[in-house]
């Protein structure tokens, strides 16, 4: 956070399981799993995982969590890329028959970069299935509508499994194109789901975005302080949904601990 002192802190690397009513279990996002450490074996990748060192215990795995909760991985009907970012995927691999929701420019925009630019920007290409295209449907495929009042300032949503239930949101500028979730939860109440479109909530509560070195791996800075402010406006809504960034360990702990 701009205004933060430098020193190293704990960030986690969350998922999101949810179950729909007639679709099952969906995932948003794997988190780390084994594969990131087989794909940062050799260099350049190693530097990879120096920058960020990962430190994952067998129960924290996502199969063993899932295992805890009596959930198979064939129970997985579908998992929800946000982005392409290694702690956002390494576990797609041990999800094998799952189909695949991203959206279409994130992909495009992954596929064109070379290996070292891939992990400028923290993408690690051993980490995708190998029958991706296979699997992959597009967020943009969709039908689009309109969230309303609830979601202001947002004007579009995906409505991803063509029953409202669940809207996926564009959240540009971390990367090309990230994909955020809007549903209702019987316990929580509504919940957005934004990935790393901002760190913690406190950021967006207190207006302290990223300090600038950041910048250095995001897609694009100004479209990421754009998406930034519209989620900060959201959130001083009285209305609005739990907004849930994947490495707000303080969000987690309110809602789930
Ligand atoms: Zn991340």
């Amino acid at each position: 956070m701009r205004g933060g002192s430098l020193r190293s802190v704990e960030f986690p690397a969350l998922v999101g399981l949810i179950r729909h009513p007639s679709r099952g279990y969906l995932l948003y996002d794997t988190g780390y799993a084994e594969h990131f450490f087989r794909a940062t074996r050799k260099l350049p990748e190693c530097l990879y995982a120096r920058v960020t060192p990962v430190h994952l215990k067998p129960e924290e795995t996502l199969l063993r969590q899932l295992a805890d909760r009596g959930i198979q991985a064939s129970d997985i009907d579908t998992i929800c890329i946000s982005h392409f970012h290694a702690d956002h995927i390494a576990g797609l691999r041990d999800f094998p028959r799952a189909r695949l929701l991203a959206m279409r420019a994130e992909v495009q925009t992954v596929r064109r970069m070379g290996r070292l630019q891939r992990l400028q920007r923290a993408f690690l290409q051993e980490l995708l299935p190998l029958d991706l295209d296979e699997r992959l449907e597009f967020v943009e495929d969709c039908a689009v509508l309109d969230p309303g009042p609830r979601l202001h300032p947002f004007q579009q949503a995906y409505d991803l499994l063509g029953d409202q239930s669940l809207l996926g949101i564009d959240l540009p500028g971390h990367t090309r194109s990230q994909l955020g979730l809007v549903g209702c939860d019987e316990r929580l109440g509504s919940f957005f789901l934004i990935g790393d479109a901002a760190w913690s909530r406190r950021a967006l509560q207190e207006d302290r975005k990223p300090m600038a070195i950041t910048s250095l791996v995001f897609d694009n800075r100004r479209r990421y302080d754009q998406t930034f402010d519209q989620l900060a406006q959201l959130l001083s809504e009285p209305a609005a949904p739990h907004l849930i960034p994947s490495h707000c360990l303080a969000t987690w702990q309110e809602l789930f601990a």
